[in-house]
């Protein structure tokens, strides 16, 4: 781990404290010890309200867990070892927990201390208090997750690909790993930590950190040990556990998943060494060692999880001829932005995904070449306007980059906005300085953040700092505050390539003016026209035509699960019958939360004809879907 110099000037400008608070805490352990803690953010900015932590006064710094999977009862169960830093006369640590049930806390002696467990908020959990003594640096918490924990989602065998064993997964951001592990649960508070998972023998843990041991199989149980050396946000601790096989892709990546989809997600990944090589070019080192992958079963609520050193990945990417690959290299972008600088709360979490998706159609580019990357920047700037429509119009509130989270839960935020304003505020500077310049740009500002919190913030001063340089002229050519704090897109945003679909954009404007479905077009178009076609049709169309184009193209049978997507929503918004079977099949045999909850929505939206379809789906979807799924789509009180 290293910290750059500019690092340190710009901590100076930003009040940015360390939370190494006292000199008496440095002399009291070793100075590589200190050297690795990150600092903790102090401006107003950087108070993460979803965390009941007080990291100025005490905060984590290494977790050691050493846990059982009981897949029986659902639960996980063990001891979670916290480092913590403090400042002298602090009297307590205040630790998230969401449905926890802790056993003991004892510190380093193994002396009890005194915990108590706060008041509940539904979206929060409970702040866990511990006492400190005058000494304690190390607390020892015995404890067990709840059978309803919603970091975890446990699978039954008919559930996976092989229907011989269960499987678990975990998915951490943005708040849940409070519900399976007791730390400070704010992307702000940076750990380093380790684990020892044991599990039922025959099955394989993975988690998001290498191996430090070879597996022991012993007495019914398999031991996996990982260590993370790196500090990282606490919503990147990920584990899965299921009959797992490995398979090599290059020097430093693989997949991992079940053995019945091992050939067919390696051939689909074959690129990922590449794309590791064209990322590095852009922004710097991989700081992470080995990117592997773990392709999940359908239940996987996102497209991916950019877990370090394991990337999560649905199952719905693999189309059989990589037209889905861009996801890759997303989750292979945030190993920079995100994993390196990573936002300090979710108010800041465009500066996770908005630089992550500039970052990936660059990647995209340097592989699949110039014309790939502007359909899908067109596409995405398609996707932000249909958002923002959604949304209620560019003058609301959460069309901002710098969203209010305030009373909400973080997932609230979780819209196209982050991603793709995001992406398009950085590719409305890199038009206006030139990409080489902010290439450079870039790329210096992961080496002046690498492992620390970041705000909007620290994101404009840096660029005044080392791209603006006082060029009045610039500045005001940018709109820097009125990208990342105003509502709605501002006037200088530059625009996606209007040829980039020209064909394709002729085709629809044939179809929609009575012409046939142009067959010899969909035969020779990618995914990304294909899904450029459907997107465009208009939404009202007569049963005949959507017959038409069902026959000319097999929608009904599409395998590519981005093209059936666009195709059912157009089917839903049309009460179109013959789409029904495709779409219950699709509803009920995937659990990502990009296609089923805007479906689903808007099956239970139409009263007459789309809710008994929603009812009907949801009693035989809700198993597979993810908790975070069901939360939501519950309130929709479908049954099931
Ligand atoms: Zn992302």
């Amino acid at each position: 781990m290293k910290f750059g110099s500019g690092a340190a000037i710009l901590a100076a400008v930003l009040m940015v404290a360390a939370c190494r608070v006292s000199d008496q805490d440095n002399a009291a352990q070793p100075a590589n010890e200190t050297a690795a803690i990150a600092p903790i953010l102090a401006t107003p900015d950087a108070n993460d309200i979803h965390s009941f932590a007080r990291p100025l006064e005490a905060r984590v710094h290494h977790v050691a867990l050493d846990l059982t999977v009981d897949f029986d009862a659902k639960r996980i169960g063990g001891t979670a070892i916290l480092d913590i830093d403090r400042k002298p006369d602090t009297k307590e640590i205040i630790l998230d927990d969401k449905g926890l049930e802790i056993q003991s806390v004892t510190d380093r002696s193994g002396e009890q201390l005194a915990w108590k467990v706060g008041a509940r908020d539904a979206n929060l959990g409970a702040p866990l208090a511990i006492a400190l003594r005058p000494d304690t640096r190390r607390i020892a918490i015995r404890y067990k997750s709840a059978p309803g924990a919603e970091a975890l989602q446990w699978l039954t065998p008919e559930q996976t690909a092989g229907k011989k064993h269960p499987y678990l997964f975990s998915q951490g951001q943005a708040i849940l790993n409070r519900t399976w592990i007791p730390t400070q649960d704010s992307p702000g508070i940076r750990q380093s930590w380790e684990a020892t998972i044991r599990v039922p023998a025959g099955l394989t843990a993975v988690m998001s950190a290498p191996r430090s041991a070879e597996p022991i199989t012993q007495g019914g149980e398999s031991v996996f040990k990982f260590r993370m050396d790196n500090s990282v946000p606490p919503y990147l601790i990920a584990m899965a556990v299921g009959d797992l096989e490995f398979e090599p892709l290059g020097p430093r990546s693989g997949v991992w998943t079940e053995p019945a989809m091992l050939k067919a997600a390696a051939a689909e990944l074959a690129d990922t060494e590449k794309m590791i090589d064209a990322a590095e070019k852009l922004y710097g080192p991989y700081l992470w060692k080995r990117y592997d992958m773990l392709v999940l079963p359908p239940s996987f609520p996102f497209g991916g999880m950019e877990n370090p050193n394991l990337t999560f990945l649905t199952p719905t990417f693999i189309a059989g001829d990589k037209s889905l690959v861009s996801l890759i290299a997303h989750e292979l972008a945030h190993s920079w932005s995100g994993n390196l600088a990573t936002n300090a709360t979710w108010s800041n979490f465009w500066l996770n995904e908005g630089m992550t998706t500039y970052a990936t159609t660059r990647i995209v580019e340097a592989i699949y070449g110039p014309k790939v990357a502007a359909q899908q920047i067109a596409l995405g700037v398609d996707s932000l306007s249909d958002e923002i429509e959604e949304l209620g119009g560019a003058s609301v509130p959460d069309t901002r980059l710098h969203i209010d989270l305030k009373g909400r839960d973080p997932d609230d935020g979780l819209t196209e906005i982050p991603y793709e304003k995001g992406a398009a505020f950085l590719r409305t500077i890199e038009a206006a300085v030139g990409r080489e310049r902010f290439d450079a740009y870039l790329k210096g500002w992961f080496e002046r953040h690498m492992f620390q919190p970041v705000t909007s913030a620290i994101f404009l001063a840096d660029l005044r700092q080392h791209l603006i340089r006082g060029d009045k002229a610039l500045e005001r050519k940018l709109m820097l505050d009125r990208w990342v704090y105003q509502a709605g897109i501002p006037p200088n945003m530059a625009m996606p390539d209007p040829q980039a679909f020209a064909e394709v954009d002729a085709a629809v404007a044939a179809f929609a003016r009575g012409g046939a479905p142009d067959s010899a077009g969909w035969g020779r178009w990618t995914t990304d026209e294909r899904l450029r076609f459907l997107n465009k049709l208009p939404r009202k169309l007569p049963k005949a035509r959507l017959d038409a184009l069902n026959q000319a193209f097999g929608l009904n049978d599409a395998r590519n699960m981005e093209v059936r997507y666009a195709w059912l929503d157009l089917a839903v918004a049309n009460r179109y019958d013959p789409a029904v079977p495709s779409l219950e099949q699709f509803l009920t045999s995937q659990g990502r939360r990009k296609f089923v909850r805007p479906l689903i929505k808007a099956l239970a939206a139409d009263t007459s004809w789309g809710r008994p379809i929603a009812a009907r789906v949801y009693v035989r979807g809700r198993p597979l879907y993810h908790p975070m799924v069901t939360r939501e789509l519950d309130e929709l009180k479908l049954g099931g």
